[in-house]
């Protein structure tokens, strides 16, 4: 007998510097093989800066990762969540109960408190985007079947103590963390800058490895918010950063530079594909931007990004959008 076992990664805890260690948390999506959730000490225990996804099994994967550095659960005296993505906020409640600890997070969580609130109304609101963009019927039966048998990855909604608005200090024997707000990958997306030590920790607004999202529908502009945040990093002047996936990296400012090309080189694609072919829809779109047409994988991640740069050329000026029926096309300005 024969059968294909998926190889996944086990929990897995490394010290960055002393004090900070990094916790690899597996993940079961493709192309994003892990997430990283970062224990800072404080006291007689740590500050935990996000807690990884939940799904069967994983909060002994985190336990696993904090036994290899010596810490365990218990430790834990604060969790900090730099956005209510499912892979940074999920686990949020094994934690919290585990720990007795408070949870901060930034209260523009709606995004994360749509889909544990009323998934259904969530999911019927994300097919009528699609559809409204142009996806066709047989694709959205199969995504709305698969979205369905996904989950949230969040285990249940927590209740943040406190407001992680811009200015807040998260205390820590490595000095204090202030909070900047970076709202763009998700309404509630938060940084964490330690200036003494030039410290960042980054959350999902800088990756080592440059990749892009955004979402979509819950702020008018998504991209200009993530281009502000940029600069607002920027200026911090950080030497160290911690991310959200992926290792830990020390060319900062290359890597905003390289966000903001990156960012660049996508809306002058999108310009020129709507300027070439419109009206388009957004469906129609995704083979020009991407190189192929959207799949079941790859539609929760490139739908949202291209509307948000649609949106964000609508903002500038560059492009109109006109509904006809029920399908939204895109025009040259
Ligand atoms: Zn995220
Ligand atoms: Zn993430």
């Amino acid at each position: 007998m024969s059968f294909i076992t998926r190889r996944r990664e086990l929990g897995r805890g490394e010290r960055v510097v002393p004090g900070i260690w990094r916790l690899r948390l597996p993940l079961p999506w493709p192309g994003v093989p892990h997430c990283n959730a970062y224990a800072v000490a404080a006291g007689d225990g740590v500050v935990l800066f996000d807690c990884g996804l939940h799904e069967p099994g994983s909060l002994a994967q985190l336990e696993r990762a904090m036994e290899q550095v010596g810490i365990a659960l218990s430790d834990v005296r604060l969790l900090v969540c730099t956005h209510a993505h499912s892979d940074h906020y999920g686990q949020a409640a094994g934690v919290v109960e585990a720990s007795g600890c408070e949870l901060w997070m930034h209260p523009a969580d709606a995004h994360m408190r749509a889909s544990i609130e009323d998934p259904e109304a969530r999911l019927e609101h994300s097919l009528e985007i699609a559809r409204q963009s142009g996806v066709p019927l047989e694709a959205l039966r199969a995504w709305s079947a698969s979205a369905r048998a996904r989950g949230s990855g969040i285990a249940r909604l927590v209740e943040p103590d406190r407001a992680l608005v811009s200015g807040v200090v998260v205390a820590t024997d490595l000095g204090p963390w202030t909070v900047l707000e970076t709202p763009g990958h998700a309404p509630s997306h938060v940084c964490l800058h330690q200036p003494e030590r030039r410290l960042l920790l980054s959350g999902d607004h800088l990756l080592g490895r440059i990749s892009l999202y955004f979402d979509f529908g819950w702020t008018p502009d998504p991209i200009g918010e993530f281009l502000t945040s940029l600069d607002a990093v920027d200026a911090l002047d950080a030497r160290l950063c911690l991310s959200g996936h992926g290792r830990s990296f020390t060319d900062v400012r290359a890597h905003v530079e390289a966000n903001r090309a990156l960012v660049a080189a996508r809306l002058e694609r999108v310009r020129a594909a709507v300027a070439e072919h419109g009206p388009i829809t957004a469906y129609d779109i995704v083979p020009l931007l991407y190189g192929e047409q959207l799949t079941q994988l790859t539609a929760g991640w490139w739908l949202p990004k291209l509307l948000c740069y649609l949106r964000h050329l609508a903002v500038t000026g560059a492009v109109v959008s006109s509904t006809e029926g029920k399908t939204e096309r895109w025009t040259a300005a």
